[in-house]
């Protein structure tokens, strides 16, 4: 076994692990009807880049080695290293998703008997999914031995989450009002006590 053999199936377990991990909740929100989305054009334009940098992109350098000019070798300490912040990022992810419950979207939804979710990993950060998607960009870059591929994830969930943060913040004010406003004040984005 080669590291770079061992980081494109790490990789595709933790593609694995993520759907695992979403598909209930996918099914049990489906019943949870959508009264008010901020779905459209723009939204879906960044939930394809997104898309792209995170599946495609290292998808089809898996299957085909594409773009082979891009390669290095990595060690098998990077390999490790991208071991270690997907397990990471596949338990906070799973977190995510047992908090938010019924709340839960892949786009930006209000459900009918929405309820603002303060609890669990909610507590400290308002965005620990997007938490989450960070480090498995960040494992994606450490397990995909090659440049384009493997930073692809970084920029286009990058991009995903930088244009979506204000929309979504936009739309939970306007539903919860002054209880989403105090919670944005106790709360952190992305990283505890930074950001
Ligand atoms: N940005 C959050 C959630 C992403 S999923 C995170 O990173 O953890 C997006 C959906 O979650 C949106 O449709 C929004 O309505 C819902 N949502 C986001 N934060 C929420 C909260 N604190 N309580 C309830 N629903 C929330």
């Amino acid at each position: 076994m080669t590291p770079i053999l061992a980081g494109k199936i790490l990789w595709v377990l933790t593609v694995v692990g993520w759907y695992v991990i979403r598909y209930p909740f996918e099914r049990r929100a489906r019943r949870n009807r959508v009264a008010r989305t901020r779905r459209g054009v723009p939204e879906t334009i960044r939930m394809l880049i997104s898309l792209s940098g995170l599946g495609i992109l290292p998808g089809l350098y898996v299957a085909t080695g594409f773009p082979r000019g891009a390669d290095y070798s990595p060690s098998w300490l990077q390999i490790g290293l991208g071991l270690l912040v997907m397990i990471g990022a596949l338990a906070l992810f799973r977190l995510t998703h047992k908090a938010l419950g019924k709340m839960w979207s892949v786009s930006l939804d209000i459900r009918e008997r929405h309820e603002l979710v303060t609890t669990g990993i909610y507590r400290r950060l308002r965005h620990p999914m997007y938490s989450a998607f960070w480090m498995m960009a960040l494992a994606q870059t450490l397990l995909i031995p090659n440049l384009v591929a493997g930073l692809a994830g970084l920029v286009g969930f990058g991009i995903l989450f930088f244009s979506r943060i204000g929309p979504e913040e936009r739309m939970m004010e306007e539903t919860f009002g002054a209880a989403y406003r105090a919670y944005c004040e106790r709360t952190a984005r992305v990283l505890p006590g930074i950001y």
